[in-house]
């Protein structure tokens, strides 16, 4: 500027009135200082607040309120701050449509005093009906999509400021100055207002690369509105294409919010379907999961075993005290057997009063103990059904997983080896007695009550006939603690009675 002379009054004059722009001056504290006639016919609606010592803002508010009338006092101060944003920093050129479609270019120039001045020009003959580039003008607005171009060198060649005053106007305080633009750092950071801090966002903030983004971006909007930025070099342009994608967006997290809630619900039938209702155990189905699971570590190379629990006289719980009282017993019994549970071990509800145990990974002494131990505390314990106190005892089947057979051979195995407890007299583990890693270990296993080989299926009262005798070898057909048991009211009537008269018959025999 100092390098040229000042042009003569009259001169200035000239151009004010016939150089084509229109002009408007403003000071250091942006009042107006003077404008020429175009001024008013370019703005009609301002005109009749043009008036020298009167503000841009003033202008400005005149202006939105004329715009926006039905803006809140909220959106007007946004607004407001984000026009005098750009009056100060907007240098141009650029080119926007007014609503009565004329087509401007605005530029901004500022005074060594402190002051500035705005020149618009109409260049809607530049972009005249019918010509191409009114085509294009109108295609751009019809489509709906932001466009800004800059030059190599990093200037502002045009921006489509309707898209983007539709879309951010009201919502910002103040528009980027988006007149230059080097590296996406220094150019995304200017829309830290318009953006959500994102990670996707914050990458832009922190690229130094000059040039077009490599790949298109997604960026949420703090109004909430997506939006995806697609650049690229076009004649060397730097072309960047703005498209509102929220509903794109919105639908597919929609569907994805439809499908999460799908998945959670199935795995919530899942869940169900592999659940036993009354005990919350896991099912016959997860048990066979679970069994084949183990099966699948000892063909690695673990040791497994199955073990199916029964509940001893069970029937009796229930024509004594009644279906709901058994059914309190099993809610319970599921509890002393769940103490187990976890990684390696699963315990399930097969059916009725009968529930499974899958060892996986688990060396046999220690299945054994576990089982014992669970067949000890049924067997020293009380269930309480309101007021009673009710002892029962289970028997316990165990049988190893072995690579050389299915799964479900060793689950009929263990089922062998339970019939045996049963045989056996209940209260009692047994396993198979094929188990040939085991045989070493046996003399040391306390757990293991007894090995019988009775494979023949007896009738109850045989077994009873066989078993419950000799009286003295079995903790619950001992006299005393039969009558220990009779004291507490503890006893299962139909079964003890029998026990007892078998006693008294025994006793008299002798
Ligand atoms: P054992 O010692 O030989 O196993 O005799 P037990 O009476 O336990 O066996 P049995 O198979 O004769 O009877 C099992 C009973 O379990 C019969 C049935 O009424 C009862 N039962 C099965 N399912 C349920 C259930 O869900 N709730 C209740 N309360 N009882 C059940
Ligand atoms: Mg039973
Ligand atoms: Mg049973």
């Amino acid at each position: 500027m100092s390098s040229l002379q000042a042009p003569p009054d009259a001169l200035l004059q000239a151009l004010l009135v016939h150089g084509g722009c229109a002009v408007c001056c403003y000071d250091a504290q942006n009042r107006i200082t003077g404008w020429n006639a175009l001024y008013t016919e370019f703005f009609p609606e301002v005109a009749s607040w043009i008036r020298v010592g009167t503000t841009f803002e003033e202008t400005l508010k005149a202006f939105l309120r004329l715009q926006h009338p039905a803006s809140t006092p909220e959106q007007m101060v946004e607004a407001t701050e984000n026009g005098m944003s750009r009056h100060l920093n907007e240098q141009g050129p650029i080119q926007y449509q007014r609503a009565d479609g004329r087509w401007l270019e605005l530029r901004m120039f500022l005074l060594p005093e402190g002051g500035r001045f705005k020149l618009w020009r109409d260049i809607s003959t530049q972009i005249a009906p019918g010509t191409d580039s009114e085509l294009l003008h109108r295609l751009i607005a019809a489509v709906n999509v932001g466009i800004t171009v800059h030059d190599a060198d990093g200037s502002l060649r045009y921006v489509n400021t309707r898209f983007f005053s539709e879309h951010f106007l009201s919502l910002i305080r103040g528009v980027p100055a988006i007149e230059r633009r080097v590296t996406q750092a220094s150019y995304w950071k200017k829309f830290h207002e318009i953006f959500e801090r994102d990670a996707e966002f914050e990458k832009l903030c922190l690229s130094e690369v000059e040039g077009p983004l490599h790949h298109p971006v997604t960026l949420q909007a703090r109004s909430g509105r997506f939006y995806r930025i697609q650049e690229q070099w076009w004649e060397d342009e730097l072309v960047s294409i703005w498209t509102d994608v929220t509903d794109v967006i919105s639908r597919k997290r929609a569907l994805q919010q439809a499908h999460s809630e799908l998945s959670a619900l199935n795995r919530q039938l899942v869940e169900l379907s592999e659940t036993d209702s009354l005990t919350g155990l896991a099912n016959r189905r997860r048990f066979g999961v679970q069994l084949e699971r183990a099966q699948q570590a000892v063909v690695e190379g673990a040791q497994a075993a199955v073990a199916i629990f029964d509940l001893d006289f069970f029937k009796a719980v229930n024509d004594r005290y009644g279906h709901d009282a058994g059914d309190v017993v099993l809610v319970e019994a599921a509890k002393m057997l769940q103490v187990h549970q976890g990684d390696d071990i699963c315990v399930a509800r097969l059916g009725g009063e009968e529930f499974g145990m899958v060892f996986r990974g688990m060396e046999v002494a220690k299945v054994l103990a576990v089982c014992e131990e669970l067949r000890r505390a049924f067997s020293q314990g009380h269930f309480r059904i309101g007021a009673q106190r009710l002892r029962v005892t289970v028997s316990v089947g165990v049988a190893p997983l072995t690579e050389y057979r299915n799964q479900s051979v060793s689950l009929k195995k263990a089922d062998d080896s339970l019939w045996k407890a049963k045989s056996a007299g209940r209260d009692c583990v047994m396993f198979e007695l094929s188990w040939p890693h085991v045989r070493d270990g046996v003399d040391d296993l306390q757990v293991v009550t007894d090995i019988r080989a009775d494979d023949e299926p007896l009738s109850p009262e045989a077994l009873r006939d066989k078993y419950a005798l000799p009286v003295n070898q079995h903790p619950v057909f001992t006299r005393p603690h039969w009558q220990e048991a009779v004291r507490r009211r503890e006893t299962v009537d139909d079964y003890w009675g029998w026990v007892s008269y078998k006693i008294e018959a025994r006793s008299q025999d002798q």
